[in-house]
Order: C-alpha cells, then sequence, then structure tokens
C-alpha cells in the first residue's frame, strides 16, 4: 500500500490510517468523485509543484461539470497542498486532490451527501518505469472505444471516466503490452489510460483536439515547450495507421511525464526506440520542472521543507 503520512482531510491533517470513509458513500457505489494527479519535484535550491493553480482549477471545473460545490476556495486547496507536503516532508512525488460525496441518500441523484475533499501524498518514481521514458513502451490499440463526448463528460477528471481506463489498461497488459492507445468513437486516435498522446512526422508534431480526451496540462505544456523551441504543433485529428507510420509517437501525463512509444500493435515505430523530438522534448520538460529553466518559472509553486 502507498504511505501518504498524513491526509488532509476537510481542513484537518489526520494520519493516513484515520482517513476513511463511510461504506455508503455516494462515491463508492457510483463513481461520482472528481480527482487530480499533480506531481512536485527537487530543484536546485527546493522543491516545487508544477502548475499548481493549473491543476486546482481543472479540479474545480471538474467539480463544477458534476455539480459538486466545495467548501473551500481555489486558493485553501493550492494553500492545502503545500501544507500537506510539508507535513509529509515531501520534496518530490506525487498529489492525488479528491473531491467526493460522502453518505446520506442512496439514490443515484446525490441529493444533499457532503461534498468532502481530500488532499494525499506520496513519494512515486517514474509511472511506467526508468526503462519505458529512456526506451520506449510497447502499445496496443484497445478493444475498448474512449467515451464519447456526450456519454461520459471527457473534460472533467471524474473517478467513473476511469472504468473505461482500468478496462483498456488490463486489455493491455494482460496481452503483453505496456499500455493501451485508445480510440474514439469515430474510430480516431484519442489518448492513453492516463495520458495524451503526440506523433511526428517530418519534424511536424501532431495531437488530438480536445474532443474524446482530457485536457492534459502535460500535453498543454509540451505544446508551449515544442513551440517555443521553434517546431510545428498541430492539434489535428489523426488515424491509427499515421500513429504505424509516425517517425516518433509518445504519451505524456503527469504521472507518465513524456514517455517514448517503440511500438504499436506490433509495429516499430521509427527506429524503435525515442527519436530526437521525442528527446528534445523530455529533455526541455524535465529542465524545466526540476526548476533548472527559468524561463518557465511561472509554470511552478516553490516551497522548502
Ligand atoms: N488523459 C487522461 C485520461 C488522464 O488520466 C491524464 C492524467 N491526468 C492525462 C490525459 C494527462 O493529463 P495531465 O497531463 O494533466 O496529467
Amino acid at each position: 500500500m502507498v504511505d501518504a503520512g498524513k491526509i488532509w482531510f476537510d481542513g484537518k491533517l489526520v494520519p493516513q490510517a484515520e482517513a476513511n470513509v463511510n461504506v455508503l458513500c455516494h462515491t463508492l457505489h457510483y463513481g461520482t468523485a472528481v480527482f487530480e494527479g499533480i506531481r512536485c519535484y527537487a530543484c536546485p535550491q527546493d522543491s516545487a509543484v508544477f502548475r499548481l493553480q493549473d491543476h486546482v482549477r481543472r479540479l474545480f471545473e471538474s467539480a463544477k461539470i458534476l455539480q459538486f460545490d466545495i467548501a473551500f476556495s481555489q486558493e485553501d486547496i493550492c494553500q492545502a497542498i503545500l501544507e500537506t507536503l510539508k507535513i509529509n516532508n515531501l520534496a518530490e512525488g506525487y498529489i492525488r486532490p479528491l473531491v467526493f460525496l460522502g453518505a446520506g441518500g442512496m439514490g443515484v441523484n446525490p441529493g444533499d451527501n457532503p461534498v468532502h475533499v481530500i488532499i494525499a501524498s506520496w513519494a512515486w518514481g517514474a509511472y511506467l518505469g526508468q526503462e519505458a521514458l529512456e526506451k520506449g513502451i510497447r502499445v496496443r490499440t484497445s478493444s475498448f472505444t474512449r467515451q464519447h463526448v456526450n456519454a461520459m463528460m471527457t473534460k472533467s477528471k471524474a473517478a467513473g471516466n476511469y472504468v473505461n481506463s482500468v478496462l483498456a489498461k488490463k486489455e493491455a497488459l494482460q496481452d503483453g503490452y505496456d499500455e493501451a492507445m485508445l480510440l474514439d468513437a469515430q474510430g480516431y486516435v484519442s489518448e492513453a489510460t492516463g495520458e495524451n498522446i503526440f506523433i511526428v512526422r517530418d519534424g511536424i508534431i501532431r495531437t488530438p483536439p480536445l474532443g474524446s480526451i482530457l485536457a492534459g496540462l502535460t500535453r498543454n505544456s509540451l505544446i508551449r515547450i515544442a513551440r517555443d523551441l521553434g517546431y510545428e504543433v498541430l492539434e489535428q485529428r489523426f488515424s491509427r495507421d499515421e500513429v504505424y507510420t509516425a517517425d516518433e509517437a509518445f504519451f505524456c501525463g503527469t504521472a507518465a511525464e513524456v514517455t517514448p512509444i517503440c511500438q504499436v500493435d506490433r509495429r516499430q515505430i521509427g527506429a524503435g526506440h525515442a527519436g530526437p523530438v521525442t528527446k528534445a522534448l523530455q529533455k526541455a520538460f524535465f529542465a524545466i520542472v526540476k526548476g533548472e529553466n527559468p524561463d518557465y518559472d511561472r509554470w511552478l509553486t516553490h516551497y522548502s521543507l
């Protein structure tokens, strides 16, 4: 089990063992929670949370879509995250805020069930493994379709949306792959189970537009970084065979960071290892999150332990 030390629970810091819920809480039965995944990194002088305000803003937008009223402000949650990191002495790791509905009515309509907020944090290395960051991963196209934009609210990072991801991830792992690539309801490439996707061909970088995908903050950051490095970046739909014939492909996300893809559906991508554009973006990304590039300091919320 993850050791999250103390967890911030509705304004109080409590030991993980005491941060419990009633088994009749609405979220446990109907998947009605919204959450975030945020990373903090050790920097040369201190530590920093990457794009803290943007993640907290997305948490509140996810909650708005599901009509949850959070009793705290975005600023309160930002402060609570920093407080949680400090009490847990966490210089580098992962942060998981979650807004969920407590016990009350048992019907599908949440009614007046209380809205709770927790913030957990723990040390977490490379999500798909250190080797994946260097050598790349093997991917299969999922047999599961990504949710249609009018079936699930894909811009809300809602717990229930992740049943689709769990099915796709299990299928990929059971078939000997590292990760799944899901297609949207029209058959175009959308994203992975917890990552956005980019492809590169003839030096031009492409990523699917904000349709059936989560508006990833790593995706958003990489578009900015790539343009600043002089690359052309297009937000454009593409099909799975365009991934097969790309020169390079990679996944990105808070947990997965920038992970090269070396194979999709048994077709080698490019040279079969991280290509030059992927490597350049990965290098720039890690320098920024670790506070080694002052040009992007606006994306960092520094804290000291
Ligand atoms: N898509 C999905 C389905 C995800 O769960 C995530 C992880 N939050 C992403 C994309 C990447 O988003 P971000 O870069 O904001 O972590």
